[in-house]
């Protein structure tokens, strides 16, 4: 990685000696990777920074006074101090660890949607939502006896603060939306949309997911009161994420388990843990490998410039737009331009499933099927696409080869 070199395109070619897979070809193929709205690439600073702490410092955190449980307990700590600046958060007492994105938003359904939400009120979401902020909406709602309301897309599958206006009425306690769609890379007006909440008194959670590897995400400047993602789509290790809420909120906010390390002091009586935010939601031996790695992830992320990492993704994202709609036969879903570095289309006459196969065979990877939005994707009046997602490794020639694969199967 080249310091300062950060313009497009030349941003992909600085860093792609950092991804070690990178370099690995398969069945002589070397691999043009287009699937990171699914999983993103570590690189090896990443990489580095997890094996040293495994190396030197592993030990658990918050029991031991020996000073490798000091030095754990001290990186856990740096950790959640990173992701606070990288979130620009008031205090690192909002950021809560948690296993993914999937596990920030059933947090905040579980703990704190049970605390807002009555039978008759309304949770609002948006008619573009992952699995992962739909499904413990619908279940928060069949729960309490509110209503789940939907503020429908437009033809191009795109929202506006104005459709969220029209579904918020006096029982609308919470809404819930992406920062970016994950099926066809649509920014969202969340901060628009926050700010028209707040004035009604509701509450805003925000899925960053896809956001937080292509932009900055100022928690403070959005005014979200929830913001969650995870960290294996920004370059960081699986199996880590993180919940970013109002200190308000989470003082409000149950957790989802009860354990070790969330509270010095239980007792045999029933009543309230005792236990402060952060840790109250961290019950059990944390997986600090995985928060060091976030705060690596992040380190690098702003190392390149999170804005330009999101322009390159946009501008290869409108390449790959431009090259589709070349293309005989091939319908590209979503109007929005520039998009968050996402791009989803079908050909005509051949299944996602198929179309998926045959760029595999030329070695690129992409993701086909209903992305885990399946209202989304059946209000598109299909059963799936074909998805390409870029990042910080991908060059413009890349999305050329992709292109090229593509007007083969056209021909053939
Ligand atoms: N929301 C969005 C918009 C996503 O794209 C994803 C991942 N596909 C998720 C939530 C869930 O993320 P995870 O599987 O890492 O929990």
């Amino acid at each position: 990685m080249t310091a300062g070199h950060t313009t497009f395109p030349d941003l992909a070619r600085d860093v792609r000696a950092d991804f070690p897979i990178l370099a690995a070809d398969l069945d002589g193929k070397p691999l043009v990777y287009l699937d990171n709205a699914a999983t993103t690439h570590i690189p090896h600073q990443v990489l580095d920074a997890i094996r040293a702490f495994y190396g030197n410092d592993n030990s658990n955190v918050g029991r031991g006074v020996h000073t490798l449980g000091m030095r754990a307990t001290g990186r856990l700590m740096r950790s959640r101090e990173r992701v606070r600046a990288f979130l620009n958060a008031a205090d690192a007492g909002e950021v809560v660890f948690t296993k993914s994105a999937t596990e920030s938003l059933n947090l905040v359904a579980r703990g704190f949607g049970t605390q807002v939400v009555s039978a008759g009120d309304e949770v609002l979401i948006s008619g573009l939502e992952h699995h992962s902020n739909l499904l413990p909406w619908r279940r928060l709602c069949a729960e309490t006896g509110a209503v789940l309301r939907i503020a429908a897309v437009d033809e191009h599958g795109e929202l506006s603060p104005d459709s969220f206006r029209a579904q918020i009425t006096e029982r609308t306690r919470l809404i819930a939306v992406a920062h970016v769609s994950n099926v066809q890379g649509t920014v969202n007006p969340v901060r628009e949309i926050a700010a028209e909440a707040h004035r009604h008194g509701v509450l805003v959670v925000v899925d960053g997911a896809q956001a937080v590897a292509h932009r900055t995400v100022d928690v403070r400047d959005l005014d979200a009161d929830f913001y969650g993602f995870s960290a294996h789509k920004m370059y960081g290790p699986q199996g880590t994420g993180v919940l970013y809420g109002k200190a308000e909120h989470l003082d409000r906010m149950e957790p989802l388990h009860l354990g070790g390390g969330m509270t010095p002091i239980a007792t045999y009586e029933d009543g309230p843990v005792g236990a402060r935010p952060p840790l109250k939601f961290e019950a059990g031996s944390p997986n600090v490998a995985g928060m060091v790695g976030i705060a690596a992830a992040m380190d690098y992320l702003d190392g390149l410039g999170r804005d330009a990492v999101g322009a390159h993704d946009s501008a290869l994202a409108a390449q790959a737009v431009e090259g589709l709609r070349a293309l005989d036969g091939v319908t590209v879903y979503g109007a929005q331009e520039p998009r968050g570095g996402i791009v989803s289309f079908n050909v005509d006459g051949v299944s996602p499933h198929d179309v998926g196969g045959h760029l595999n065979a030329s070695g690129i990877a992409t993701r086909t099927g209903a992305h885990c939005a399946f209202p989304f994707i059946s209000g598109l009046g299909i059963e799936g696409s074909v998805r390409a997602s870029f990042g910080v490794y991908n060059t413009p020639e890349e999305v050329e080869s992709f292109i090229k694969a593509l007007s083969a199967l056209e021909k053939g």
